[in-house]
């Protein structure tokens, strides 16, 4: 199944080019703040599944409506860094996420299939796209074993690991700006994907494909992942997983549009505009030596 939220935060099934409206059968309230009505459904799932999957609600076509990110609020977004080989070569990193493990992002970077990133006014600095598939944990979970770890996955979506470029300044700050990790279209649940490691990913940054990989490339892969995360830390339903970047990352700037397609799960197209404001004294260093 494809779930997706839209138009303000009501829950859809996608069906081809069609979305229908299952936000009272999921009980989901549109307007509920902090909107973490999704983590309840992702929750209890199993027993509303057959209800949603029935139910009648509105068709739409899927162009007519404004899809927003599936998780909005996660409690976590964990992300692992140079977990392809050849990716790690193209950032000279000298280590893998299998000897540094993961790292954290902020779960207020999250945005929509239908938002732009908004690129920080750090004109000296690269931003970069990397396109990343996304693991949504569907159970409370902890220290799973890598043959346990995938029961506790809900799902799959599309993610785009914003980044500005710099290892001088902290990770976590450079890939914490609002809008820097799109997610979406929407969920497509573990069952339709099948096997994680099978998967064929492709990013393009206006016409031209800047990133091409399998799954099968991962370092380490959606179990060992899963696992590793929650040896250190408890799960809970629609906590995200970027799980790293093949090679072909690259800067992008005002006007440019991102698009990522990972088969089985989505495509999403998102465009760059430019912002403003962003800098401070960490960030904004190379900017004050310029002037
Ligand atoms: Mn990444």
């Amino acid at each position: 199944m494809k779930l997706a939220r839209f138009n303000g935060g009501r829950i859809g099934v996608v069906r081809g080019d069609t979305i229908t409206d299952v936000t009272e059968v999921a009980g989901v309230d549109p307007a509920a703040w902090p909107p973490i009505d999704i983590l309840k459904l992702i929750k209890d799932f199993s027993t509303l599944r057959d209800s949603i999957e029935s139910a009648k609600g509105t068709n739409s076509p899927i162009t007519s409506v404004k899809l927003e990110a599936p998780v909005p609020w996660p409690n976590k977004v964990i992300a692992y860094p140079v977990n392809y080989h050849e990716h790690g070569a193209e950032m000279k990193s000298g280590y893998t996420a299998t000897s540094r493990g993961f790292f954290l992002k902020s779960s207020s970077s999250v945005s929509g299939p239908s938002d732009p990133i908004v690129r920080p006014e750090l004109l000296s600095r690269e931003v970069h796209h990397e396109g990343e598939l996304a693991v949504i944990i569907g159970k409370t979970a902890r220290h799973l074993t890598r043959e346990e770890a995938l029961d506790a996955v809900f799902g799959y979506s599309c993610l785009l690991d914003m980044t500005v470029r710099g290892m001088d300044v902290e990770r976590v700050m450079r890939k914490s700006y609002d809008t820097f990790t799109p997610l979406g279209p929407w969920i497509t649940t573990a069952d339709e994907v099948g096997d994680p490691s099978k998967l064929e990913l492709k990013l393009w940054v206006n016409d031209k494909l800047r990133q091409q990989t399998s799954t099968k490339n991962m370092i380490l892969d959606v179990p060992e992942m899963v696992s590793m995360a929650s040896s250190v830390m408890t799960l809970y339903p629609g906590d995200v997983i970027a799980t790293g970047t093949p090679a072909g990352v690259g800067s992008v700037v005002d006007g440019d549009v991102i698009t990522v397609e990972i088969e089985k799960v989505g495509r999403m197209s998102i465009p760059v505009v430019q912002g403003k404001g962003g800098y401070n004294l960490a960030l904004a260093r190379e900017e004050t030596n310029k002037k």
